[in-house]
């Protein structure tokens, strides 16, 4: 098949990829012009496991432009562009409805049946509220071209991995064409696939989403009391997640969550049920205690240095977990902001996400992960697992993310246990 994507950040670039490496043509839209030279060039513009060497495999088959009208014979098109948060925490959809803007050109021009595939997450009712806007184009949905809306559920760090082995698949299409469409193209991919509605499918996302940053901030509460009754809190979550209802995973007490998608996700969800006149005190409150995680880290540090002036901290990782260079909403932005405010003097290391966080950050220093060690304190903040193999002997070590060879270290401490 011939497929269109718009917008190749992480999962636009996976999308595109992904299904070129499976025979099909093809073509990706971006509007940031230097992503667009790289992916030509066949270099990955994002740090992902596995990416530079299936970006040059299907280089054949995938080709990168910043015009859209390139994509007018294309059978799918994806939308992949960023949702990002309003102030006020509700979602932003201005760049979807730019690329659904830029679809009705396409489809003006074309007598071609097509099916629009909204990727990007996006609260519900958003997929049905572009109709308008692609029938502007004088077609009509149904007849000339399909709707459909498959939330990407894909993890970054093992995004490809989980393009070719997802959980599920979840469709939702807007009537069968568009439905026979979407399942010719995910053919090959097993027997997982849920069939839905446009508005349930955007649902399902954000439900899903929702619930693990709830087990992850109920653990991290669990955790704090553990803290204090010097209960290992990994114990308990192993005892715990023996129960299959229950599960092991997401049950990772630390410094909270962070990324692209929970925190936005939630909060567009909270801000989505508050214009529905719904209060969802739950999803507040799991927020609430993820802004109130990385301060305990703080605080936790300033036990066992009261006067943070003056003196140095390493910080050993700054992307918002491992194998990403991803920092959006990383827990070490708040954490190296509290820190620079009470005077600290801050060396940091990350393998992938210095470059990144300098942009936010040029006038801490960075370091090679030796460098950071020799500090008044070390906070290790995300679990690569390079930090695995450091020498921690004689060092004051503060975990937040569960590190066992920082046990070592001559004072060691972790965040919920
Ligand atoms: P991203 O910011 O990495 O990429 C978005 C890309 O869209 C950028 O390259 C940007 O230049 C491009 N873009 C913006 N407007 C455009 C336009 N009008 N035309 C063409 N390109 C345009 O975002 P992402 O992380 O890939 O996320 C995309 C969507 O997928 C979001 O809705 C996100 O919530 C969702 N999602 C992300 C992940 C993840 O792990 N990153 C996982 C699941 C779902």
């Amino acid at each position: 098949m011939t497929i269109g994507v718009i917008g190749l950040g992480y999962v636009g670039l996976i999308t595109a990829v992904g299904f070129a490496s499976l025979g099909n043509k093809v073509i990706g839209v971006d509007v940031e012009k230097a992503k667009i030279d790289k992916i030509n060039r066949s270099e990955p513009p994002i740090y992902e496991n596995g990416l530079k060497e299936k970006l040059k495999e299907v280089n054949p088959n995938l080709t990168a432009t910043t015009d859209m009208s390139a994509l007018k014979n294309c059978e799918i098109i994806f939308i992949c562009v960023g949702t990002p948060s309003r102030k006020d925490g509700s979602i932003d959809l201005s760049y979807v409805k730019k690329s659904a803007e830029d679809i009705s050109e396409i489809i003006r021009k074309s007598d071609a049946y097509r099916v629009i595939v909204v990727k990007s997450t996006v609260v519900p009712g958003t997929t049905e509220s572009l109709i308008p806007i692609l029938e502007k184009s004088g077609k009509k949905l149904g007849k000339d071209f399909g709707l459909a809306m498959t939330p990407e559920f894909l993890r970054e760090g093992s995004a490809l991995e989980d393009f070719f082995n997802p959980d599920r698949i979840v469709i939702g299409a807007y009537d069968d064409k568009s439905k026979e469409a979407v399942s010719k193209l995910f053919k090959g991919f097993g027997q997982n696939k849920f069939y839905t509605k446009l508005k349930t499918a955007e649902m399902i996302k954000y439900a899903s989403n929702s619930f693990l940053a709830t087990k992850i901030s109920f653990i991290n509460e669990i955790g704090n009391v553990c803290k204090k009754l010097d209960i290992d809190t990994y114990e308990v979550a192993k005892g715990m997640g023996m129960d299959k209802r229950i599960g092991r995973e997401f049950l990772n007490c630390g410094i909270g969550f962070g990324g692209s998608c929970f925190p936005k996700d939630v909060r567009a969800l909270i801000a989505k049920a508050e214009e529905l006149d719904e209060d969802p005190k739950l999803l507040k409150e799991v927020m609430a205690l993820n802004d109130r995680q990385p301060l305990k880290k703080v605080n936790l540090l300033k036990k066992h240095i009261p006067d943070l002036k003056g003196k140095t901290i390493g910080v050993l990782g700054l992307a918002f977990k491992a194998d990403t260079d991803d920092i959006r909403e990383s827990r070490a932005i708040p954490i190296v902001d509290a820190l620079l405010r009470e005077g600290a003097i801050i060396k940091a290391h990350d393998p992938q996400a210095e470059e990144n966080f300098r942009k936010l950050f040029p006038q801490i220093a960075y370091s090679s992960p030796e460098e950071v060690l020799n500090s008044d304190a070390v906070l290790i903040l995300t679990n690569w697992k390079s930090f695995e193999n450091l020498n921690y002997k004689g060092k004051l070590v503060l975990d937040g993310r569960r590190v066992l060879k920082a046990k070592e270290a001559d004072k060691y401490e972790g965040i919920c246990w």
